[in-house]
């Protein structure tokens, strides 16, 4: 018999081309696969720290991305009004002829009536680098409108937080709890992770309105009402000190639980901590009986201390502590209707914490050395974990909130410790190793430092001489005083207002300010659009960044195209948002595995272009002359600090890791490295990292930091006593009147909780309305990839079984949705697994008519809708004069998962409301049908 030859194994690529993806912010590694110097197909790099070969769906479409219909094409400048999509091609040169007839004549007269904010890029170190050579101070990325309750709670508690900063000891945990995560950041090492902890048998808790994503996979589910997932930690929180199961002996050596407080009311001093003449934090030594300073050799902190001195009484922390945390408030039977969950249940939590923090500690026999100088024969292991993210912190009250799930932890003594959460180089870093913010602009001149950064008391506040905000985002006010990551989502509407001041030029990157990253999308858009009697316009030049037609496209008046992210180069980079695991340090690269065929460019390329012609310090010579060619070239070259630079890996002459000088052929030894430089942490610096000398030394090897730098963890954090005390009428700079109560409630050292359900006119609107990021789309910039939208090419307004009830709902059915600012007609399904109270979508689904090259019909912009619409920057008129930011009142993060709505059946409309006329696509449109072989 003749078989036929079958060829089983087809040559599927002729060359592999190792990089990173950016088909979300997860950056993992990727081999490319080349035919014919085509991309054929993407596969998960099995050596990248990252993902260890995982590729997600995702990741695997990005061959759709790098062809997507919808790419940008050329510099183009607008010829149409605002919102036409009536563009003209043009040359770069003529792109950048426009950019510096707008950009230098403001930078040589007033530089901050520039506001340059990114929106989800991770280029942060070297775009803020070209902003303060400008001269701004009206700088940012999307952290404000993002997460940024998360981390600067991390940061300003312990030190870091969660993702970047930190992850479950994934190999040695025996209970995980999720708060407020569907998909996440930090994507394909939670899959990892997951899949370890439950092959083990441990437990996995979920805690989250919603069970989707990670929730539908977790052992239980705590269908939490939205915006109370502070109030469940801190009866956590209550249950555990009730129950004596604390790790006091970790309470009193590593965090500030024993570090003295001054009770005297009358001070000026009143609940700040007690220092020494060389501003040490003072404790009781239980040694002694005496008050010493907390990192004195042999000194043994006394969590109970107490002192009386110079007529003052001092009590510590932890005094305080237990006597807010006892209070019954937090009890769990007085919690248990608002949070939804059971008194039984969360007393049945807390008890599971407590065994398997105490009950089954685990020991590692690894020595250590403390900053006291202290030896320990042992790292000892609490091995329960958590990880969270926006869901917690997108209130009102995330800061607080979050805040209090790092005291649950630290409580419990599972952070740094085995099986615990673990930080990853660089990270931890105590708040006072980031640089303050700064805001001092000169004409002609570059800023006088950094614009981002954390804020210590009413001093570091970006105010000017006559108390004004000295940024357009208002961003380090008495309004928000920790911005620590600016607040993009206000700057729109205060340029249009004119509040703190005007701007010139608003020049955005990847960041989608006129759909789905804004609140209160319409009103965006009319701000965007609109002109002043002259028939100017009101924000007078508008120049963005993207490398699709995104519907900001069309209401730019200059585009400066990028590349996708298979044409490009870029640095994961330690400076900025790193890509390390908590047992290895690691940065990345993505280098151009294909070039473009189109006539665009990488925007940092194009920022080293632009900041050269405008002769910006930091690009330009001191003859004048261009000093980075490109981005590649600064990669490359920029020198931070004395031998540090953007890469950590291969400097000098290929050998250096951490610190040396700048190494010419670094790209090239990162491309055969597979993309990335990784090194691991000894094992005898793997845990306790804040404390532990040997871990300390060696992050100084790596130029991590530049000498040692121990610290406590903040429990109580004193900076926000001090914002206090000023509401309260301490010192000079203090708040204005219509400020003062609520920065005194809401600035509360030790974690609290507080409703913002009266701000959002709970009673009137009852069910909370959220949004997710579908798990094959989360983070994937641009929804018309062609074969992640066969997964979601509409998105559903869910609905919990009661909601379905109420409304007597069938399947194909439409509601209308009704905020205090708005209303959307959408069609509904039913979601079983839901908070009773709570309706949600996937975000971002919904697109503009004309916007990403799709059909007018496409399923994204008939059937899909966005929440936005729904959400004001404002919350709504509280009948006294003012209007309050939807944010928190502590950091300004947006409060997007405070919305508030009414649902009610209603006929189907032909497509869901509102429906807004079609933008013109400057790329034209994709074909209907995608079709092609890359090679034979
Ligand atoms: S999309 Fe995100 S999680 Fe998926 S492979 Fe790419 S970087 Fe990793």
């Amino acid at each position: 018999m003749n078989q036929p030859v079958i060829d089983l194994s087809p040559k599927v690529s002729d060359e592999i081309r190792k990089t990173t993806c950016y088909m979300c912010a997860c950056r993992c590694g990727i081999n490319v696969h080349m035919k014919d110097g085509k991309v054929a197909y993407i596969e998960g790099n099995r050596d990248h720290p990252v993902n260890q070969g995982v590729l997600c769906a995702k990741g695997s479409a990005g061959i759709m991305q790098h062809n997507a219909p919808s790419r940008l094409k050329a510099p183009m400048k607008r010829v149409g009004p605002r919102g036409s999509g009536e563009f003209e091609e043009i040359t770069w040169e003529e792109a950048y002829d426009i950019a510096v007839g707008i950009l230098k004549p403001i930078r040589e007269t007033a530089p901050e009536k520039l506001a340059f904010f990114t929106g989800r890029d991770q280029s942060q170190s070297f775009t803020s680098l070209w902003a303060q050579g400008f001269g701004t101070p009206n700088y940012a990325a999307h952290g404000g409108f993002c997460s940024v309750n998360m981390a600067a709670a991390g940061i300003y508690t312990m030190g870091g937080a969660f993702w970047e900063f930190g992850q479950p000891d994934w190999d040695r945990t025996k209970m995980v709890m999720i708060f407020g995560v569907a998909e996440d950041h930090d994507s394909n090492p939670i899959k990892m992770g997951l899949g370890k902890v439950k092959a083990r048998g441990a437990k996995v808790y979920g805690v989250n309105p919603i069970r989707s994503g990670y929730n539908a996979v977790a052992d239980e589910w705590v269908g939490i009402t939205p915006g109370t997932d502070g109030l469940f930690i801190l009866s956590l929180v209550h249950e555990l000190f009730k129950a004596g199961k604390l790790d006091l002996d970790y309470l009193a050596q590593f965090t500030n639980a024993p570090v003295l407080v001054n009770g005297d009311e009358k001070s000026e001093d009143f609940g700040l901590l007690m220092r020494d003449k060389d501003n040490k934090l003072m404790v009781m030594d239980r040694a002694t009986g005496k008050p010493a300073a907390f990192d004195a050799k042999g000194v043994k902190p006394d969590l109970a201390g107490s002192l009386r001195e110079a007529g003052v009484s001092h009590r510590s922390v932890f005094q305080h502590m237990a006597e807010k945390y006892l209070d019954p408030q937090y009890a769990p039977e007085a919690v248990a209707e608002r949070t939804g969950i059971s008194a039984e249940r969360i007393k049945r939590i807390a008890a599971e914490l407590a065994d398997v923090a105490f009950n089954q500690a685990i020991e590692l026999d690894r020595e250590w050395t403390d900053f006291r100088g202290n030896k320990h024969a042992k790292m000892v292991g609490r091995p329960v974990s958590f990880h969270a993210m926006r869901g917690i912190s997108a209130h009102a009250n995330g800061f607080q909130t979050c805040r209090a799930l790092h005291v649950l932890q630290i409580i419990l003594g599972s952070v740094e410790t085995p099986g615990g959460m673990r930080f990853k180089p660089p990270y931890p870093k105590p708040p006072e190793a980031h640089p303050k913010p700064h805001y001092g602009v000169k004409p002609g001149q570059a800023l006088d430092g950094p614009h981002l950064g954390f804020t210590h008391g009413p001093d570091d506040l970006a105010l000017k001489d006559d108390g004004s905000p000295a940024r357009i985002d208002k961003a380090f006010t008495w309004e928000n005083p920790m911005s620590s990551h600016g607040m993009m989502h206000m700057v729109i509407s205060n340029a249009h207002a004119g509040n703190p001041y005007k701007i010139d030029t608003l020049f955005m990157y990847m960041a989608n300010m006129s759909w789905n990253s804004s609140m209160n999308t319409r009103g965006v858009i009319e701000m965007l659009t609109d002109q002043d009697g002259d028939g100017n316009y009101v924000i007078p030049n508008i120049i963005y960044s993207d490398a699709y037609s995104s519907e900001m496209v069309t209401y730019a008046d200059l585009i400066l195209p990028d590349t996708t992210y298979l044409e490009r180069h870029d640095c994961i980079s330690l400076l900025d948002r790193p890509i390390c695991e908590a047992d290895a340090v690691a940065d990345a690269i993505r280098w151009p595995v294909v070039e473009p065929d189109r006539d665009v460019k990488g925007f940092q390329s194009a920022l080293c272009d632009l900041g050269a012609r405008l002769g910006l310090p930091g690009f330009v010579n001191e003859d004048g002359s261009q000093k980075y060619q490109d981005y590649a070239d600064y990669i490359t070259n920029h020198i931070r600090r004395p031998g540090v630079g953007p890469l950590a890996g291969f400097r000098g002459n290929g050998d250096d890791h951490g610190r040396g000088d700048s190494n010419p052929n670094q790209l090239d030894r990162y491309i055969e490295n597979g993309g990335f430089w990784v090194e691991h942490v000894p094992e005898d610096a793997a845990f306790y990292k804040p404390w532990n000398m040997n871990y300390q030394d060696w992050a100084v090897k790596k130029s991590f930091f530049d000498k040692p730098q121990p610290y406590l963890f903040n429990l109580y954090v004193e900076p926000m006593r001090k914002f206090q005390l000023a509401a309260e009428g301490v010192g000079t700079r203090q708040p204005p009147e219509h400020l003062r109560e609520r920065i005194k409630h809401t600035m509360d050292p030790l974690p609290i909780w507080y409703s913002n359900d009266e701000d959002n006119r709970a009673s009137e609107y009852p069910i909370t309305a959220l949004t997710q990021r579908p798990m094959a789309m989360y983070h994937s910039w641009g929804g018309q990839n062609a074969w992640l939208r066969q997964i979601h090419g509409q998105n559903p307004l869910y609905v919990s079984q009661k909601i379905w009830d109420e409304n007597d709902f069938s399947e194909g059915d439409w509601a209308k949705v009704t905020s205090p600012h708005g209303e959307i007609t959408v069609p509904v399904a039913l979601q079983a697994a839901l908070n009773a109270n709570t309706v949600w979508t996937w975000n971002a689904i919904g697109k503009r008519k004309g916007a990403w090259a799709l059909e007018e019909d496409a399923p994204e912009t008939t059937k899909g809708f966005l929440l936005n619409h729904l959400i004001h920057e404002l919350l709504p008129p509280k009948g006294d004069g003012l209007r309050w930011a939807n944010s928190d009142p502590i950091t300004g993060q947006a409060a997007w998962f405070d919305l508030k709505v009414r649902i009610c059946k209603t006929n189907a409309p032909s497509e869901s409301q509102p429906s807004m006329p079609a933008q013109k696509s400057p790329v034209g449109k994709g074909p209907s049908h995608l079709e092609w072989k890359v090679g034979k």
